[in-house]
């Protein structure tokens, strides 16, 4: 607790709620049945903590929550002063009847990336490519704990978005297009929260998960929009019912099966074919948030609005808090409306166009998280872990996911890995920059270029890995006895719309970075690195590599990257969207009728060189095992075998990708993600075949 708090006296009031040995039911029943309207209001409202300026606003609204979101003022920047301004908010709690300790919440979307300092993860589309469930939930313990250590208990992550079409900006919030791929990765929700189902998230390095966007926000329109031409954010999903069930409400009832605390909706609308609504704000609806969400799927958590939201609504604002509340929101971000929030709210209430029940349903939502959080008991900050923030063993865990996050699209003559002795040109606009390979949301929302934060940049880990390197960022004179060229190109920050507005909105890679790579491997055997929040168009210059990675967003530890490039670590990473060959082609994705990427969703060489031998007969037992595996319904069998056999097929079919060898390759990442080890098995012998 900060030097000028008072103690919180526990039982102050001998009130049953403040009671720790009672069941958290008993005392969310005891809590609610105490407080006034106006109480209850103000436990649904989140302000932006910059917009409290008169501090003294936390008690006279009864504000149950802050947040310092992405369009937010500046943040702090040291353990110590997030730590400080939060008790400081919570402090002013004190004041209020029943002090009701509040919960503030933060976007910690790949690491704590509101914090310099903090370890940074690769951004969730590199998580996707591991195909590490494991490793996923590792990384969410440790983003949880350095969070918790600044005095946040509640995170708005992880985005469960399914990418269906790459223009989106928000691409690499997503694991990848295959539901089932958004699905394995979900063990990231136990990182956050603990395992042990809400009993674990009073500890001081648990926090509270989000799933956010609920649900469709991957799957809208190019070009549809209320905000603007060709941005696909905020825009429209038109989907069958079908394909919303399977493709993004899917990842959502996982979320709920794992206890996740906290939804968000989206802010795009829904548009589900032939059910004669049209196209319906997530905000709004009621069938999807009471209907699924809370009926059918049975989540017990609350649902947190995004930043505004409830303002796009149509009609005017007294219709958005009663469409929003009625249709199950239980807390609004309103970042600077929360008086108007709560006053709205209050009279619709009073007019009986809010039910008492539904305020009473939505209060208990939000305190049983706080009593969850063991706010009641420990409202200040414990900093206990303040000093791993950043630590090496933390780094440990992000460079290895930035290691495995790492996918070998191309390798001709086994140029990767490199070796120590050959003299390395490296160059490129992201070979040596820690901002771009963070990406956005890192330090401020839109993410910048340049030493934003502690980290190695590729060319840091390059170095470090002892490699032999000469590095010139524009590749001037890339003459002169190199053994190979390393170019590290790709995407400068960005975080929501369409992305990367300097470079035009558009996968194409830059005029600086093609010349880079032009001249590069015009001079001498070339791999080149796409450091991106999504696949980046190669089209013909293809040809003129020798190698290709796709990075993605690796976060602040560019040694996992030079991991791989040097051999210390294999390359084992799998494409978690389709790659296409031109702009065109957009959207693809596998299962599409006509689908002729570039690199086909799954995609991955490995440089592992402990392969099982032989052919047919290896892959013949691999699926004997898998079948055993599939009838033991056995994951510790089955992934190992079929892991085996993708190894086995990749060697023999090299880079020479042709639809038949293509097709049978995603189908078997599907099935291995879904847990039909045998029939993933029988696609890959079938893609074994077709290479000849
Ligand atoms: C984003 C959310 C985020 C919120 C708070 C919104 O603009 O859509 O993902 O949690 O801001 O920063």
């Amino acid at each position: 607790a900060p030097a000028e708090s008072p103690q919180v006296v526990v039982d102050a009031h001998g009130l049953p709620y403040l009671d720790p040995k009672l069941p958290v039911r008993k005392r969310v029943a005891d809590l609610v049945s105490r407080m006034s309207l106006e109480e209850k209001a103000g436990q649904m409202t989140q302000a932006e903590r910059g917009a409290v300026t008169a501090q003294g606003d936390i008690a006279a609204y009864d504000l149950g929550s802050l947040l310092s979101g992405g369009g937010s003022t500046p943040t702090p920047n040291t353990p110590a002063a997030w730590a400080k301004m939060i008790d400081g908010f919570q402090l002013r709690t004190q004041a209020t009847r029943f002090q009701i300790p509040l919960i503030y919440g933060v976007d910690a979307v790949h690491g704590h990336n509101n914090l310099v300092g903090s370890t940074i993860m690769p951004h969730n589309i590199g998580i996707g490519a591991t195909r590490d469930p494991e490793l996923a939930e590792r990384t969410g313990a440790v983003t949880a704990s350095e969070v918790r250590a600044t005095g946040i208990p509640w995170d708005f992550a992880p985005c469960l978005c399914v990418t269906r079409d790459e223009r989106w900006g928000r691409s690499y919030e997503s694991f990848g297009e295959d539901p089932a791929l958004v699905q394995s990765m979900e063990t990231v929700i136990q990182g956050f929260q603990g395992r042990a189902n809400g009993s674990d998230l009073d500890r001081d390095d648990k926090v509270l998960a989000t799933a956010k966007h609920f649900v469709g926000d991957g799957g809208t329109e190019y070009g549809s929009s209320t905000t603007g031409t060709y941005k696909t954010d905020q825009g429209v999903t038109k989907v069958t019912r079908q394909q919303l069930e399977a493709v993004h409400l899917a990842p959502f009832g996982t979320a709920v099966d794992r206890g996740v605390g906290t939804v968000m909706p989206s802010y795009s609308s829904l548009d589900i074919l032939g059910d004669g609504q049209g196209a319906v704000k997530m905000h709004a609806r009621a069938d999807m948030i009471n209907g699924v969400l809370k009926g059918r799927m049975g989540f017990d958590g609350f649902v947190i609005s995004d930043w505004n939201a409830i303002d796009q609504l149509p009609g005017d604002y007294a219709s958005h808090v009663r469409t929003s509340v009625n249709a199950g929101l239980d807390m609004m971000m309103v970042p600077y409306s929360y008086k108007d929030f709560t006053a709205t709210l209050i009279d619709e209430a009073k007019a009986g166009r809010i039910s008492g029940k539904r305020i009473d349903d939505a209060v208990s939502r939000i305190l049983t998280q706080k009593f969850r959080l063991g706010l009641f008991e420990h409202p200040y900050a414990d900093t206990g872990g303040a000093a791993d923030i950043g630590s090496a063993q933390h780094r440990a865990v992000a460079r290895q996911a930035a290691a495995e996050s790492q996918v070998l699209l191309k390798n001709d003559g086994g140029l990767l890995p490199l070796k120590k002795s050959q003299k390395v040109y490296v160059a490129g606009s992201n070979a040596d920059d820690i901002g771009n390979q963070t990406g956005g949301w890192t330090i401020t929302w839109q993410g910048s270029s340049g030493k934003i934060t502690d980290g190695t940049t590729i060319l840091d880990g390059m170095r470090r890995a002892g490699g032999d390197v000469t590095y010139s960022k524009d590749a001037s004179a890339p003459t002169a006895g190199y053994d190979v060229g390393v170019v590290v190109v790709g995407e400068t920050p960005y975080a929501e719309g369409v992305g990367d507005v300097g470079n035009g909105n558009d996968l194409e890679l830059t005029a600086a970075d093609k010349a880079a790579v032009d001249k590069v491997c015009a001079a001498m055997k070339c791999v080149v690195l796409t450091v991106s929040g999504r696949p980046q168009l190669i089209g013909d210059r293809l040809a003129e590599t020798d190698a290709l990675v796709a990075s993605w967003l690796p976060g602040t530890e560019g040694d996992g990257v030079a991991d791989v490039l040097y051999g210390k670590r294999s390359f084992t990473g799998q494409l978690p969207v389709t790659w296409p060959k031109s702009e065109s082609q957009l959207p693809i994705n596998v299962g599409d009728t006509a689908y002729d990427p570039q690199f086909p969703y799954g995609w991955g060489l490995t440089t592992l060189t402990k392969v099982p031998a032989g052919g047919s007969a290896t892959l013949r037992a691999l699926a004997l095992v898998a079948t055993a595996a599939d009838r033991a319904g056995s994951a510790a069998a089955g992934r190992p075998a079929v892991t085996k056999a993708r190894l086995l097929v990749q060697q023999r079919i090299g880079t020479t990708i042709t639809p038949a060898t293509a097709k049978p390759f995603a189908d078997a990442d599907h099935l291995l993600l879904t847990g039909h080890y045998a029939s993933a098995v029988a696609k890959l012998k079938e893609a074994y075949e077709a290479a000849g």
